[in-house]
């Protein structure tokens, strides 16, 4: 039986739509896993004392590659697509091993920033899904599917797919959930993109692709399918309701429209748009269009942290800074993209502070010199706090960190793990790690895919 928990005299922040939020001072009881009432209670098998502190739904990082701690600081300065030629190299020395200790480090990251739910796309990721349940997480798993020069491996990886949405959901009680994971349109064979797409509508499941995030796919998408990408994934029948679509940002306004009309998601990463030079996504004009638009990290091999309160911040800036009007991007549009625009996205029920709703919540602490004065808050939030100001994360009803630390697993040796790790995968990949520099330092040519 899970105990009961009470958040007792916390402000409580609700992302009602993109543009309102509500902010109001109770208590939360939570029982079985559940938010059981919201109001004047005094018991709990656990009481957390939310005074000076706000409690709102748990982060949803809508796109990631977890195991990629193992990646942090390997490969710099290139642009998209020479970046993925040397990352896909490494990973060819990948073991299981790597993906279990690289995700468990990336997960323990995450819930210490606040996030409660993530879609990952790696490999291996019956393993992700147990690096991730060990933290006390939600994962969307979704096995990445990179067969462009070989078909056949990308009938297999559809039926490995097939077999997680039979078997994870029920393994760990509702806490996983599975999704298609073609690459994208330059790194997925046609044939299997077609595959794909018949079976995510046999089957209800989700597709998660990586679209329109650089001028190289542009060119490989017109030279291949003769359109842009966005107009071949629905000429593919890949764009629908059911379709998330990292990245996005290489758009003209009939595909932005398309993507309404379709009722596809957009998960937008600003952080990895800003560090590899790329463009800002149309984030205001997809949320006009009623397009459900999830913030989102990336991987940690692109970012390089998991941080979702510097990701929020990031967001609002890089849209401001791009669109030269500080008022388009809301700091109410940001925390719905980074709460309840995720739970919608990713199918699991979430996404507001109210009685009958899963207990996935973060709490942060407020207490700070740089969160104070104390009014404003969606503003602070956005704007002002940071990681490290997460006090609590609880996901379904479970205490995941409390007063700053994760309960359930061992960071230190998680840590150890992992430095330990990633030397052995560097030295099998022919690199050297240094301290005062990437290991990774490869002149890529300019040459198109
Ligand atoms: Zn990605």
């Amino acid at each position: 039986m899970s105990k009961s928990i009470l958040i007792k005299d916390t402000y409580i922040l609700n992302p009602l739509s993109p543009s309102k939020v509500e902010v109001f001072k109770s208590s939360i009881l939570i029982e079985k896993g559940v938010i059981a009432g919201i109001g004047d209670y005094d018991y709990a098998d656990i009481v957390i004392d939310g005074k000076g502190k706000v409690t709102l739904p748990a982060f949803v990082n809508c796109h990631t590659h977890i195991p990629m701690t193992l990646f942090r600081g390997v490969v710099e300065g290139l642009e998209t697509m020479d970046w993925l030629k040397v990352v896909w190299r490494i990973e060819e020395n990948l073991t299981s091993n790597d993906i279990y200790w690289g995700a468990l480090l990336g997960c323990i990251e995450q819930a210490l920033t606040g996030i409660g739910v993530f879609i990952d796309m790696y490999f291996m990721e019956d393993i992700v899904a147990k690096a991730a349940t060990d933290v006390g997480l939600n994962i969307v798993v979704s096995e990445g599917i990179i067969d462009i020069n070989d078909p056949s491996r990308g009938e297999e990886k559809i039926k490995q797919t097939v077999k997680y949405a039979r078997e994870l959901p029920l393994k760990y009680n509702g806490k996983v959930k599975v999704m298609f994971a073609p690459h994208s349109l330059y790194g997925t064979h046609r044939r299997t993109l077609e595959t794909i797409a018949q079976l995510s509508k046999e089957f209800g499941l989700k597709v998660h692709i990586h679209v329109a995030e650089s001028l190289r796919e542009l060119d490989f998408v017109r030279r291949n399918y003769g359109t842009t990408p966005i107009r071949a994934l629905d000429r593919l029948g890949l764009l629908n309701e059911r379709t998330v679509c990292a990245h996005s940002f290489y758009v003209d306004e009939g595909e932005i429209d398309l993507i309404g009309r379709r009722k596809a998601s957009v998960a937008h990463a600003p952080v990895v748009i800003m560090k590899h030079g790329l463009k800002e996504a149309p984030v205001v004009e997809y949320i006009e269009k009623g397009v459900l638009v999830g913030l989102a990290t990336d991987g940690p091999g692109s970012n390089n942290n998991l941080d979702f309160l510097e990701e929020m911040k990031v967001a609002a800036l890089l849209y401001s800074y791009e669109s030269k009007n500080p008022q388009k991007l809301t700091v109410q549009t940001v925390i719905w993209m980074a709460t309840k625009a995720g739970y919608d996205i990713t199918g699991f029920k979430g996404g507001l502070v109210r009685e009958g709703y899963p207990a996935t919540l973060t709490i942060l602490n407020f207490r700070k010199p740089h969160l104070t004065p104390l009014h404003n808050i969606p503003s602070h939030i956005v704007y002002a706090a940071k990681g490290e100001d997460v006090d609590t994360l609880i996901v379904n009803g479970e205490l995941i960190v409390e007063k700053g630390k994760l309960r359930k697993v061992d960071v230190e040796k998680a840590m150890d793990k992992v430095n330990e790790l990633y030397r052995d995968l560097l030295g099998r990949s022919g690199f050297k790690p240094r301290l005062n520099g990437a290991p990774v330092e490869v002149k890529c040519k300019q040459t198109y895919m």
